[in-house]
């Protein structure tokens, strides 16, 4: 505590005297002993020692009159603090008129007589007083003043000791506790509270040597992934993220001490919305699975925010304790493979670790490695899929379809988009297959002049319209290869609705303003209306193949058929994906679908093969 010195004296002597009687407990054993010394050698029956301040009166000794507290006004140590360099004597109280109120001289106490030395702090500050006091009338030899004086001295030394002691004592407290705090957030998810990816790994470790000196491996690991997180952050912004997976740890950690009886476990956040579970006593395939289904449970109840409304989903990989795990990296990877074939499997989903998954994940990993090169090795190319008219039976366009030729084998994109996606290499790849099917496009556009209708479709994923350069890109290769924007079509799918749709719509706004069209690829998969179309102004519908191959069931049919002329009546086109048999032709032909595309017609050709469908266009039959 520091001092201003524009306090008064009386201030400064209270926050002095603040300093000293605060830390401590009103009364203290070891002050008796010095007040006893004083009593001792001034012959008195009683001693005090006390501390004044502003309306109270403190010991810090045991007087013996049950009373710890007295008003100042009337106290004589009141008096013997303003003389803070000498003895107060009073020898007879009831001849002083000062004193002839004090309940202490005319109460049943009767005192009567009264010594004290101030207790003066390094400061300068009289606290109190140390005093002796008799109930007869009496005078002080000087070698008793003196030993008062020197006694007091003491009594002060001592309380400077205590004070530098609690103080060390509340320092040493606050050291332990911000050491505390700082060893808990190293080792904790400052979100959530729950342990972090060190402190599993910690407990994983020991779990591991646990089982390793018992020859038992009684335990399991679960890796959760929570679905749509980044949904909900881009949708609802990071509060209601940050909210969202607060609430799921919570309910996490309670489902977990639900259903494992509180037996010890271990619930860890790894970053952005993946948790770690160690159940240490559960090496049971059942009960691990039981426990499981319980999360998956206890996490679905609907979580609300702003008036909106999501149902957390997760998928959980669980591995189970094996004598092979010597380190806790190997028991994470195979969490992850399961967990990766968890979400294989689709939403919601617990798989079980088998050594078929590891191959699986070491087959991915080779595979996102290789695709880093197949960019550099010139190993992707483009087939092309035509798109008739089931009308005229015309070839109208082709969609491009990226394929990787692989040592010797072609890779389908089903197999390496999504890691392409997940890696960020969907960017280059992306941007090399928009300067190729431009490039195709303007090349057979000038050999072939009669088909400057034909169109060329892009898929384009929703990471591509994340990135900054896309729309100058493609003005740019449209412009490079004196290419009629309305040409190219770039194909979105329904995801691109549910993230990020403010940003998707500028974007996609000015890919219109160039004269590309825009087609939604897929419909039907996700969970779009009619209504979203409009909003992000597409051009056609491509309606998904799933759709296609169920025509043969009756709603089906007839939701179809609705689709497409509401479609038409907000101005759309529609292509049906996936036509493979005639009947499904002539179907969609009299619902008024204007376009096809399937094996029916021709599968994904390379460019030669696409090109002779150019020069020869192919005889379609279209009724069954
Ligand atoms: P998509 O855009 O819906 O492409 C249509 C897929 O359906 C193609 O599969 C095509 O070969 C297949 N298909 C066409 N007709 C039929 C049919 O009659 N029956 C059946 N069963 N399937 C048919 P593919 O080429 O394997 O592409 C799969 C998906 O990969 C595409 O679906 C698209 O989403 C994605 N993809 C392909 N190329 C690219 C690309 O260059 N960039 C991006 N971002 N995604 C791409
Ligand atoms: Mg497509
Ligand atoms: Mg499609």
């Amino acid at each position: 505590m520091t001092i201003d010195s524009s306090f008064s004296t009386e201030q400064r002597r209270l926050a002095d005297l603040l300093r000293y009687a605060l830390l401590d407990t009103p009364a203290e054993p070891q002050f008796d002993d010095l007040a006893a010394l004083a009593s001792q050698i001034c012959q008195t029956p009683l001693a005090a020692i006390t501390l004044i301040a502003a309306e109270r009166q403190w010991f810090k000794s045991h007087i013996g009159f049950g009373m710890t507290e007295t008003r100042r006004d009337m106290s004589f140590c009141d008096h013997a603090i303003r003389t803070p360099d000498a003895l107060t004597v009073i020898a007879d109280a009831t001849l002083d008129e000062r004193f002839s109120q004090n309940p202490l001289v005319t109460g049943e106490h009767h005192l009567r007589f009264y010594a004290g030395m101030p207790l003066v702090s390094p400061n300068g500050n009289a606290l109190g007083t140390l005093c002796v006091l008799d109930v007869e009338p009496r005078e002080l030899s000087t070698h008793q003043q003196n030993a008062l004086q020197a006694l007091a001295r003491q009594v002060m030394s001592q309380m400077e000791l205590r004070r530098t002691a609690a103080e060390n004592a509340k320092l040493c407290v606050e050291a332990c506790n911000s050491a505390r705090r700082s060893q808990h957030a190293a080792s904790h998810d400052a979100l959530t509270g729950l342990a972090n990816r060190l402190l599993f790994g910690e407990r994983v470790a020991q779990c591991i040597d646990k089982a390793r000196k018992a020859q038992a491996c009684n335990y399991s690991v679960m890796f959760v992934d929570l679905a749509r997180f980044k949904d909900v952050n881009d949708s609802l912004g990071h509060a209601a993220g940050d909210l969202l997976l607060h609430t799921v740890a919570c309910r996490l950690s309670d489902s977990i001490k639900r259903s494992t009886r509180k037996a010890p476990a271990t619930v860890a956040r790894f970053g952005g919305d993946t948790f770690m579970i160690l159940l240490e006593n559960i090496g049971d395939r059942a009960i691990a699975e039981g426990v499981a289904g319980q999360l998956f449970e206890d996490v679905a109840r609907p979580f609300q925010y702003g008036g909106h409304v999501v149902h957390p989903n997760i998928s959980v990989g669980l591995v189970l304790g094996e004598p092979s795990y010597d380190r806790p990296d190997n028991l994470l990877r195979d969490a992850e493979s399961a967990l990766f074939a968890a979400k294989a499997a689709g939403r919601a989903k617990l798989a079980v670790f088998d050594a078929k998954m590891h191959e699986a994940a070491i087959k991915r990993l080779q595979l996102e490695d290789a695709l880093r090169n197949a960019l550099e090795r010139n190993e992707l190319l483009l087939h092309y899929q035509p798109v008739v008219s089931l009308e005229s039976r015309d070839l109208v366009g082709f969609e491009a379809l990226v394929r990787w030729q692989r040592d010797g084998k072609l890779v389908s994109p089903a197999d390496f988009i999504p890691i392409a996606e997940e890696t960020g290499l969907i960017i280059p790849l992306g941007r090399w297959v928009m300067g190729e099917a431009i490039r195709q496009a303007a090349a057979w556009r000038n050999a072939y002049p009669s088909r400057m209708r034909l169109r060329m479709a892009v898929n384009v994923s929703r990471h591509q319209l994340q990135d900054r350069q896309l729309v100058s890109d493609v003005q740019r290769l449209l412009h490079e290869h004196q290419l009629d924007p309305s040409t190219l079509m770039l194909e979105i799918t329904e995801s691109v609705v549910m993230t990020d749709a403010d940003d998707a719509r500028r974007v996609l706004g000015e890919l219109r303003a160039l004269g590309v069209r825009l087609a939604m690829d897929d419909f039907g998969t996700g969970y779009s209306s009619l209504g979203c179309l409009h909003y992000f102004d597409i051009d056609v519908l491509k309606v998904d193949r799933m759709f296609v191959a169920n025509l043969g069931q009756r709603r089906k049919s007839a939701v179809l058929r609705a689709v497409i002329d509401l479609a038409h009546g907000l101005g759309m086109t529609v292509v049906a994906e996936g036509i493979e048999t005639l009947e499904q032709a002539a179907f969609l032909r009299a619902a008024d679908c204007d376009y096809g595309q399937g094996y029916l017609f021709a599968k994904p050709l390379p460019a030669k093969d696409a090109e002779a469908m150019l020069v020869r266009p192919p005889l379609l039959a279209l009724s069954a």
